[in-house]
């Protein structure tokens, strides 16, 4: 199993009371290398703009890149949502977050591994033209579009756990029978997207959580209305938006999983890949801003994402 990372990830910085902080990453890390996982850590490349504009119009990366101060940080985004940050070393950090996602495309097609992308910032609320929710490019986005582009994939299954629903993933992907896109997220909450009856052209599956949702009524809720509907598009790879703050300790969402039930929820989705899919799976860091929540949990995920031989 591979984990793409990178330095710059850790340079990223949204002011000192922002909750999607460097410690994130650096828990993530420790914790995976202090495990007994066996997992082989490769640094993530530079996306080229040409791939990211399988997803983003290149004009829009560069007006994004162009709002990036010298010194101290700067939002790209209006009130109420003024949490979308920029500061000097942004650029290199959101090009390797989407360049570990097209590098992982590569050894997971051309060496069959499994991959984990251990990035920040994260991508799912990114849409086309507009960066929000501490997002710039769409990460998984770019994957699914470049998997499909480079080795002719037709159909890409997107399954997004993160408490906050992937507006931008289903904005991207709405009119696309190429892709079907299923999450699981905490409703109403931002970003006020993801209402069940938001359906693309039959390839979105919302599952939305009331505050307050047991691990139980989690896993329920989440094989009924998102396995089911991704294990009969029978897709050809699955990409995962990896989100951690469904966890009970998280302080911007209020579902209760514990840290195992990460486990039993990769391990259901790995259960469909290896069905349809070749057991080809790529998972990739969205939310989580607990860090004992985020350490327990990645061993998890990484410990029902590796391959059983
Ligand atoms: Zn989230």
């Amino acid at each position: 199993m591979i984990i793409y990372t990178h330095n710059d990830c850790l340079k990223k910085f949204n002011g000192h009371a922002h909750p999607e902080k460097k410690e994130r990453l650096e828990s993530i890390i420790n914790s995976i290398k202090s495990s007994n996982l066996k997992v082989k850590f490769k640094e993530a490349p530079l996306a080229d703009l040409e791939t990211i504009s399988l997803v983003h119009p290149k004009q829009h990366i560069e007006q994004i890149f162009s709002n990036i101060p010298q010194e101290g940080i700067i939002g790209v985004e209006k009130e109420p949502y003024a949490d979308t940050m920029l500061c000097p070393n942004s650029k290199n950090a959101i090009l390797r977050s989407c360049g570990a996602g097209i590098a992982a495309a590569t050894d997971l097609m051309e060496k069959n591994e499994r991959i984990f992308c251990a990035v920040r910032p994260p991508g799912h609320h990114a849409e086309t033209i507009r960066a929000n929710g501490f997002c710039f490019i769409n990460n998984v986005a770019v994957t699914a579009r470049y998997l499909q582009k480079k080795y002719k994939i037709k159909k890409v299954a997107i399954i997004d756990f993160d408490v906050h629903h992937g507006n931008g993933t289903q904005e991207i992907f709405f009119k696309d029978q190429s892709v079907a896109y299923g999450s699981s997220h905490e409703f109403p909450l931002f970003p006020g997207t993801g209402a069940e009856d938001e359906t693309g052209v039959g390839n979105i599956f919302n599952a939305t959580l009331k505050a307050g949702t047991t691990s139980k009524e989690f896993i329920s809720i989440f094989d009924q209305k998102v396995l089911k509907a991704i294990d009969k598009f029978k897709p050809e790879i699955i990409l995962i938006s990896a989100g951690f703050d469904a966890h009970k300790r998280d302080p911007l969402a209020n579902i209760s999983l514990e840290s195992d039930d990460f486990f039993k929820i990769t391990k259901n989705i790995v259960d469909i890949a290896n069905t349809h899919s070749k057991g080809r799976v790529i998972s990739f860091l969205e939310g989580g801003y607990d860090l004992q929540a985020l350490s327990e949990s990645i061993i998890e995920h990484l410990n029902a994402l590796k391959p059983h031989i």
